[in-house]
């Protein structure tokens, strides 16, 4: 159930004011980070385990060891499976795919859409980057 809407009768007529909106193209996907996907394998760390005994598991083995960058422990279990245990706060394997948000600044009000003013790639609001030094 919703609650009904409620709106302050707006002063000024819709032209005065500007509407800051994000929206999700609903038939598009973006591969995304970790971090904003909230990823497990990334806040947490994870394990990968391959069995060096076969073709598949020394590719994969060969690939972690030497071409994946990531952080990792060896060890091995009883049935002789290599298991990788990653550190947290690293990507992870998985292909993420999430909806991409589009921030848009556009004319008037919810009484009338007077038309896009101009675009904005992230919600923050006259910000070049998403990060930013304060010195003190
Ligand atoms: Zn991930």
């Amino acid at each position: 159930m919703t609650r009904p809407l409620t709106r302050v009768d707006p002063a000024m007529p819709a032209g005065a004011y500007q509407t800051f909106q994000a929206v999700h193209p609903t038939d598009e996907t973006v591969v995304a980070a970790c971090q904003s996907v909230g990823c497990q394998a990334y806040a947490k760390g994870w394990d990968t385990a391959v069995d060096e005994a076969t073709p598949l598991g020394m590719a994969q083995a060969r690939y972690i060891r030497q071409e994946s960058g990531r952080s990792f422990r060896e060890l091995k279990t009883d049935g002789g499976l290599t298991v990788f245990r990653f550190e947290s706060g690293q990507r992870c394997f998985a292909d993420h795919h999430t909806k991409p948000t589009v921030y848009l600044v556009r004319g008037g009000d919810w009484r009338a859409n007077l038309g896009l003013i101009r675009p904005h790639v992230r919600a923050a609001i006259g910000s070049s980057t998403s990060q930013s030094t304060r010195t003190n």
